[in-house]
Order: structure tokens, then sequence, then C-alpha cells
């Protein structure tokens, strides 16, 4: 595995996957979503991954941008792009411009040597880990901004979040052209951006979306459940639960929004050291809220346990 540190590095792998022979390790394998692109429109259908071959071998790069702290979650993202993918780089940045003032951007967990461990083990080609300089250089002053959608969940709570994920992911496509880059539902909001700007730059790639990873209690993990202490670890899983007590409601039929966010408001009722920031139902490509839970609607719930913020969520059949 190679470890990368420049932007030009990254971008000399890239090419030099594209050009160079082919591992051909995926003979067989299913690649038929890869050409249509999941829940996008035109643009990366008709742009299109040139690289699947007749034999069923591909050139694919797959990208897995993380802020490191890898965990579960991260190793799931890996394995879905070792599996579809020739080539596989997993970024590791902690993103400063997404934090905003008075959040944990200084504390925020950092473990390199570990995450690479587990990125090689998950079977990555490339770490990308650049300083902050690299991907700010000095006087930087551009920003890719989706509007509307990075106002809404939790871009309504942390002004400018969805700003700085959306810059500092634009930098990584430019650099890594990927075909593919693998995200988690965990993070079901800034799916929806990342795609929006994707369609709306004609980046040609497609996102994939990989389910959520839980602790055997429910729990999503994250890798800011370090920060919980043993009273708002077990309060936090009121999460999961109020995510898994609406996906209940609405299989037996109830599709009132007003009732299923009472319902989960309920749940986090029960738990003092757990404070509500939103809990929402709504249209997953936008963002905007429904009145009525259809299928494929996102229910989203994002709580403080503590001073630790958490995100939960589910999408509805
Ligand atoms: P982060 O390092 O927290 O920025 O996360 C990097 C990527 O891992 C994002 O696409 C997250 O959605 C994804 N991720 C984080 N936690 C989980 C989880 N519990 N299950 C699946 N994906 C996750």
């Amino acid at each position: 595995m190679e470890i990368f540190r420049s932007v030009a590095e990254l971008r000399r792998w890239s090419r030099h996957c594209r050009t160079g022979s082919t591992p051909g390790a995926l003979k067989g394998h299913d690649f038929s979503r890869a050409v249509t692109g999941i829940g996008e429109g035109p643009a990366s259908a008709s742009e299109g991954i040139p690289s699947i071959k007749p034999d069923g071998s591909n050139d694919l790069i797959g990208l897995v941008p993380t802020m490191g702290a890898l965990h579960q979650g991260h190793a799931s993202l890996i394995r879905a792009a070792r599996a579809r993918c020739a080539h596989v780089a997993v970024s590791l940045f902690v993103n400063p411009t997404q934090f905003g003032p008075n959040e944990d951007y200084g504390r925020y967990p950092r473990s390199f040597e570990a995450d690479c461990r587990l990125a090689e083990a998950e079977g990555a080609d490339a770490i990308f880990a650049p300083a902050v300089e690299e991907m700010y250089p000095p006087g930087a002053s551009t920003f890719v901004e989706v509007a509307g959608l990075s106002a809404r969940l939790d871009g309504a709570s942390r002004p400018g979040h969805f700003r700085g994920v959306a810059t500092v992911v634009a930098k990584l496509f430019i650099a890594a052209e990927p075909d593919l880059a693998f995200f988690g539902q965990k993070d079901a909001a800034q799916v929806s951006v990342l795609r929006r700007m994707v369609a709306d730059l004609r980046l040609g790639l497609e996102i994939v979306v990989c389910p959520i990873v839980r602790e055997p209690d429910g729990l999503a993990l994250s890798s800011r459940n370090a920060y919980l202490i043993a009273d708002e670890r077990r309060q936090a899983r009121a999460l999961s639960r109020a995510v898994r007590w609406v996906e209940a409601m609405v299989r037996k039929g109830e599709r009132n929004t007003a009732v299923l966010v009472e319902a989960a408001r309920q749940v986090f009722a029960a738990e003092p050291l757990v404070r509500v920031d939103y809990i929402a139902l709504v249209d997953w490509a936008t963002l905007e809220p429904v009145e009525v839970a259809a299928p494929g609607t996102l229910f989203a719930v994002a709580a403080w346990v503590g001073t630790t913020r958490l995100i939960d969520n589910a999408i509805l059949g």
C-alpha cells in the first residue's frame, strides 16, 4: 500500500492506474450498477464509466473519503470499494472547513498508524493523508456551495458544515478522478449534498452508498462515540431506538409525519442526558420536509448526548 501526502502524488497514482496494467482480479463481478449510476439522472449514465472490459475485469478507481479514526463503518466502505474497483484509495483528512468555531476540530480523534493498518488489511492500494496546507494552500478562497440543500438538517444546526464537506470532497474528486466514491448512509444528508454537487458539476462519477454499521446494541459506529462516558454511551442508544421505533410504526402503516416525529420524541424524553437537535422526515434527494412518509423517505435524527453530537437515520420502506 502506498501513502501519499500531496495532491500531485495522488493525481499521478490515479493517472497511472488508468494507463498501467489491470490487476484483472475482478472477473465475473456484476458491474451493471456501475454503468447505470444509483439515484442519479443522466449525468452519470451518459458521462459513464468507461473502464469495464469485455472480460469483466476493470480499471475502475474507487475513492473512500474519511476523516480517519477508522472503525468498522469505514472498513465496510473500503470492502465495498475493493469488491467493485481494481484500484482503491482511502483519504484520511480531518477537514477544518467543515467544523464550526466551537466544534471538536482540535480534539477530533487521530490514529494515523492504526488507520493505515486497517486500510491495508481491507485491501486499500493507497492512502491519501495530506496536511491542511496541501488541501488549503495559503490564501485559499475557493469554496463549493450546494445552495439550499446545505442549509437543511445538519446544515441548519452546523452553518458552513456542508460547504466545507462539498469543498473538500470536490478537491478530492478533482485530484483522484475516481469512477466510484463510497460514502456511508450514516451521513445521509451529506450524500444528498454530494450527489447534487456531482450532478451539477457533471463530475461523471458514481456515489455509492453503503449501509450503516452498528454496535450490537444498535448505536451507529462513529469516531465521535469515543467521546461518550459510560452514562452517555448508555443513553446514546436512544438514537437507534427512535429510528427502529419509527421504522416499526411505518411498517404497521403509520405514515403521518407529525405522529412519527412525536413518537420519536417520546423515545428521547426518557433520557435526561440526550438533547434532540432535530427529528425529521424529508425527501432524501432534496432534504425538503414531507408531510406523509413514502417509500424512500429519509427519517433522520440528530441529538446531543452530553457534549457529543450524534446522528442516525433510516430510509423508510
Ligand atoms: P467520517 O470519517 O466520519 O467523515 O466518515 C467517513 C465515511 O464513513 C462517511 O461516508 C461516513 O458516512 C462513513 N461512515 C461513518 N460511520 C459509518 C457507519 N457507522 N456505517 C457506515 N458508514 C459510516
